[in-house]
Parts: structure tokens; C-alpha cells; sequence
């Protein structure tokens, strides 16, 4: 889940760039901003920094098994709902660390004081370790949608389609020592609001930047403190990228430079079809980081079915996925790491 203050689209046609300012989305009126002013107020769909001393493009386009992926959304979906403090929400985290045996796992368990009451959080973090100084943090949350829990709702594309995509990248770093940065895998619980924000149809209750992000917030807090934080070069977050009618948004809360580097990485595997045609402002796990300097950006697809008509109602099913699109940025991920391990120096925060 994420929040959507103000929404462009940039369309070219017939050689003329035109501008629309969509209201798309009938709960935009009640939609707040996310809290990322500096970061929004600099970054645009134009670079306008120096250009970015790419490495050439180089080594076989990197592995990634979609149908596997696929494989464990549907295995994740069949869970059922999964709210934090659920059975269900349980049952997914222990399918996840099923996945991970024998890698090098932390657990970061917290109670999260919510409008709700206190719940237990579980952010889950895989390391990967590799031979440059330094850390890429990916990440997905796992929770479901916490309003909607006494419903149908599944969030195949929105919690499962991401955090699959996660466990197959675990299976491509596992057991192959990177000549790069080290890959931290993060699972990020407690994503969604706890309270009706609007979003899914339901009165507002609360704002979604006060009442959301509960999990990635406390790793942020975490790492801020232990000096993790000053080591992690970029972080890439993956969020409703299963769509089968794929169009990944440019994010204005996003490091406009490696928003840049994602587009090289799609169009060196040819996949910059389905790359930033739209440019939006979202409001999701990457904005602790941002907050904290890290360069960070949100690989996700904020147009699900006709006027995102999927987002957040019991139509978020896995029928409307495709393996392919799954591979796709799963891909896009491995190659944007791999030009970022390349990249040398990077860009200043
Ligand atoms: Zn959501």
C-alpha cells in the first residue's frame, strides 16, 4: 500500500509532450502527503544532475526464474489474509524463513504501538555478503491490508507478488560469493495503516503517514543508530510489481539518479517499455530512508486495472498476475545492482 497525493502523467504524443494532471483516483481528495517535502521538492522526471559515469555493458543478462516467483505467490496468496497479529500472518513469515534456510538470517521482532493497539512486528533480513565495502537493501513488506482483514482480500499484487519476488532473488544470490556490494533482502512487516485511510474505499479515519510503515520505520531507527545506515548505497524497494499489465512508475520521492540507473538497467535488458511512461509521487517503505539520506526508489506499479480499480479491494487476486512481469523486474533488479556495484564513484547522497 501507498499514498498518492497528486498524480502526472506524462504522455508523449506525436512529438509534443503533453502534461495531464489526472484525478484519477475518486479518494484523492483524500489522499495526504507523504512526508517527504526536500526529497520531492529535488527530484523530477528530468536528470538534472551530471550525467552518471555508467560502466559499459558488459556479462550474460542476469537470472531470474518468474514462474518460481509466481509459484510462491500463489503459495503466500493461499495463506489467505494476512493482517499483522493474524494466524495467517504467521503461517507467511514461517513460509518465508522456510526459504531462507541455511542463509544468514536476523530477525528484527518489535511491538508497534498502533491506533489499534500494541501488535507484534516481525521484519525479516537475509544477507548476502559481497567483497566491496558497502550494502544494497531491497525490500517488500508481507503484511495484507489490516481494514480489510475480516474480507476476502488477499493482496496477491499488494504484499505477495514483492515479497515472492524477493524469495527468488534469495535463490540467485544464495551460495554465489558477489564480486560487488553485499545484498540485504529486507521482508518489512506492519507496511499498511492500521486505521481506514481512505484508500480502500472506507471513511478516513487517519492519514496514512501517521498510522503506516511501522516495520521499515523501526530497521531505519535500527540501522540509523548502529551506523548501518552510512554503509547502505542505495535502497530499492519492491512494491505491487506483478501486474500483468506492467508500467512501472518514475517516483518523484524516489533519488531522481537512481531512478536513472533502474531506466539503464531496463533498457539494457529491453524492458524500457514498461519503465516510467508515468510519473508519480509516492508515498511507501522507501521514505525512512530517504528521510535518512539514502539514496532510494521504489520499483512499483501504482495503475492497477482501470483506474487502479484492484488496489485495495478484494479484486487483488493472483489472476490478474503474470510470471513475466515478475521476471521482469526481478531482472531489472539484478542488473540495477549489478551496474550499481560497477559504478565507481556513485553519486553523492
Ligand atoms: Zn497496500
Amino acid at each position: 500500500m501507498v499514498t498518492r497525493p497528486k498524480v502526472v502523467h506524462w504522455m508523449l504524443l506525436a512529438g509534443a509532450l503533453a502534461i495531464v494532471a489526472c484525478d484519477r483516483d475518486k479518494d484523492s481528495a483524500q489522499d495526504k502527503t507523504a512526508a517527504t517535502p526536500a526529497a520531492a521538492s529535488t527530484a523530477s522526471a528530468d536528470t538534472t544532475g551530471p550525467p552518471l559515469a555508467l560502466p559499459s555493458d558488459s556479462g550474460p543478462p542476469p537470472s531470474f526464474d518468474g514462474d518460481r516467483a509466481m509459484q510462491y505467490v500463489k503459495d503466500i496468496v493461499k495463506f489467505g489474509p494476512r493482517p499483522v497479529g493474524s494466524a495467517n500472518h504467521k503461517k507467511v513469515e514461517e513460509f518465508i524463513a522456510s526459504h531462507l534456510k541455511g542463509d544468514q538470517v536476523e530477525d528484527d521482532n518489535f511491538t508497534a504501538d498502533t491506533p489499534e493497539g500494541k501488535f507484534p512486528v516481525h521484519n525479516i533480513i537475509a544477507k548476502y555478503p559481497g567483497t566491496k565495502d558497502g550494502i544494497i537493501v531491497i525490500a517488500s513488506h508481507y503484511d495484507t491490508n489490516y481494514p480489510l482483514r475480516k474480507t476476502s482480500y488477499v493482496g496477491a499484487n499488494d504484499g505477495a507478488s514483492s515479497s515472492a519476488l524477493l524469495l527468488e532473488l534469495a535463490n540467485q544470490l544464495r551460495g554465489k560469493p558477489r564480486d560487488g556490494y553485499g545484498v540485504w533482502l529486507v521482508w518489512d512487516d506492519a507496511e499498511e495503516a492500521i486505521k481506514p485511510d481512505g484508500s480502500g474505499g472506507l471513511p478516513q479515519e487517519m492519514p496514512f503517514k501517521d498510522d503506516s510503515l511501522y516495520g521499515i520505520t523501526h530497521v531505519a531507527e535500527k540501522w540509523q543508530a548502529d551506523g548501518t545506515v552510512k554503509k547502505i548505497k542505495a535502497f530499492l524497494l519492491a512494491d505491487m510489481i506483478g501486474d500483468a499489465d506492467l508500467n512501472i512508475d518514475r517516483d518523484t520521492n524516489s533519488t531522481s539518479w537512481l531512478e536513472d540507473v533502474i531506466g539503464e538497467a531496463a533498457k539494457r535488458l529491453g524492458y524500457q517499455s514498461h519503465f516510467f511512461a508515468r510519473t508519480n509521487e509516492v508515498g511507501d517503505d522507501h521514505v525512512p530512508f530517504v528521510k535518512r539520506g539514502v539514496p532510494a526508489a521504489d520499483l512499483i506499479d501504482f495503475m492497477y486495472g482501470y483506474n487502479n480499480v484492484f488496489w485495495h479491494t478484494t479484486q487483488d487476486t493472483v489472476d490478474k498476475l503474470s510470471p513475466k512481469s515478475l521476471q521482469i523486474v526481478g531482472s531489472v533488479i539484478l542488473e540495477t545492482v549489478r551496474i550499481l556495484d560497477k559504478m565507481d564513484p556513485l553519486p553523492p547522497k
